[in-house]
């Protein structure tokens, strides 16, 4: 069959465009002309149709050649989906059941098809902010975060595979320059889309343009962010890229990836965990949320456990990349020096992460794209009391990481913050 051109599916559209696709039929019955279609994309850049056929349901993602959150005056490229898709294969193998399964990929018209995430799956920021407790989501989310990112590196792959795949994704150009911009360096001047609560934040944001200490942080991490090709990251890793049941967690989203250091996905991960706790305040006008922030500190303590122990077990069991040769240690009986090895690696990891993490806070309160922690507060003053906050303390953990020594000192310095009046 002949490729055709790109064109945005509809609601309308989709039925007749993707009838006779046996990926999709295969999945959901096909008598098109019953399939039931909605769009459901509330993400800041593509399309998403839930499609119910008579025997079940798939979902089918496109990118548009724009930013959807923006409008076609800011073009982007249909191949991220590309990325995406490859992204969601290896993280599969890395990580089985992680992910949802892949039923079907399209290049030419930038879509996936894939499981559907049926409920009770919800979207883990939209838990959070009901302040429902996930009692597995440290542990799905750090072992995770732990094998993607160890089985993607030159700790584990053969070189030459590693390095294909580096040069595979050194390609997504544009969304890693969203990234570089959005998350490092607009928060930090007057960039035209940035948007912070106003006028409340107006002094504190003035205070932190000016802070030279933290804009030559975020610089440092812009810097290794770009050039510390690592591990193939997942890129996104936020929880509103994540879908939780009580029992179940996916990683979904991965259009941002790209190989950068280890320490980024953790960072934003743990970020959106603080942000959460940060945010409790604004949603407990029904009932008083001790619990849930008690609860919410205890997750990011977990998840950074978790992925230490696991990564830590990947590291003794699977370290078959060229890095740290068990030649050099364990086959000449030094188990200590492989242990020694890991233990300074896991320390800038966490250095890193804090820097990561506390960056990530700012641009989520000053930048563009805002989370719904934060935005679902309709109290303009309650709202910004509980961003000021997590402005301080992001501003702590990314100027001081390398003074701080453990998640506990972080979570205490976050609880002492969240208590000022
Ligand atoms: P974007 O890249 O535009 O942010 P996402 O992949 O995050 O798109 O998807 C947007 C929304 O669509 C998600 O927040 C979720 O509600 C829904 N969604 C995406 N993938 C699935 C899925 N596999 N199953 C169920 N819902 C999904
Ligand atoms: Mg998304
Ligand atoms: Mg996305
Ligand atoms: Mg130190």
């Amino acid at each position: 069959t002949q490729k055709l051109p790109f064109e945005a599916l509809s609601v309308e559209t989709l039925p007749a465009r993707l009838g006779a696709n046996e990926a999709v039929t295969a999945q959901i019955g096909k008598d098109a002309r019953r399939w039931k279609v909605r769009e459901v994309g509330d993400g800041n850049l593509n399309l998403v149709f839930i499609v119910e056929g008579a025997e079940g349901a798939v979902v089918v993602k496109q990118a548009l050649p724009y930013v959807r959150l923006v409008g076609d005056s800011w073009p982007l490229p249909l191949k991220r989906s590309f990325f995406e898709y490859h992204a969601l294969t290896r993280q599969e193998r890395r990580a089985p059941g992680s992910v949802p399964s892949i039923h079907h990929f399209d290049e030419a018209q930038a879509l996936i098809v894939m499981e559907y995430l049926a409920p009770p799956h919800i979207i883990l920021r939209r838990a959070l902010i009901e302040g429902r407790q996930l009692p597995n989501i440290a542990r799905d989310i750090g072992l995770f975060m732990a094998r993607t990112l160890f089985r993607g590196s030159d700790l584990h792959m053969p070189t030459k595979d590693r390095k294909a795949d580096l040069a595979l994704f050194a390609d997504n150009v544009e969304l890693c320059g969203i990234t570089e911009d959005l998350v490092f360096t607009d928060p930090y001047f007057d960039a035209k889309l940035n948007r912070h609560t106003s006028p409340q934040l107006d002094g504190l944001v003035a205070e932190l343009r000016a802070d030279r200490d933290l804009k030559v942080e975020a610089q440092r991490l812009k810097h290794l962010f770009a050039a510390n090709a690592e591990t193939l990251l997942h890129g996104d890793l936020h929880s509103g890229s994540i879908m939780v049941t009580d029992t179940e967690t996916r990683m979904i989203d991965p259009e941002f990836a790209f190989y950068g250091p280890i320490a980024f996905d953790v960072g934003m991960l743990l970020a959106n965990f603080w942000m959460s706790f940060f945010s409790q305040r604004g949603h407990e006008q029904t009932e008083k949320r001790d619990a849930m922030r008690a609860y919410l500190l205890g997750v990011t303590a977990e998840t950074w456990a978790v992925f230490r122990a696991e990564f830590s077990h990947l590291w003794r069991t699977e370290r078959t990349g060229m890095l740290y040769h068990r030649s050099l240690f364990e086959d000449q009986g030094d188990r200590l020096g492989a242990e020694q090895a890991l233990d300074h690696m896991l320390h800038s990891i966490w250095t890193d992460l804090l820097g990561f993490a506390g960056i990530e806070v700012h641009r989520r309160i000053l930048g563009l794209a805002h989370n719904a922690d934060f935005e679902a507060i309709a109290d303009e003053n309650l709202r910004a009391t509980c961003e000021a906050k997590a402005l301080k303390f992001g501003r702590h953990i990314a100027v001081n990481r390398r003074q701080i020594h453990g998640i506990d000192e972080v979570n205490n310095l976050a609880a002492r913050i969240e208590q000022e009046s």
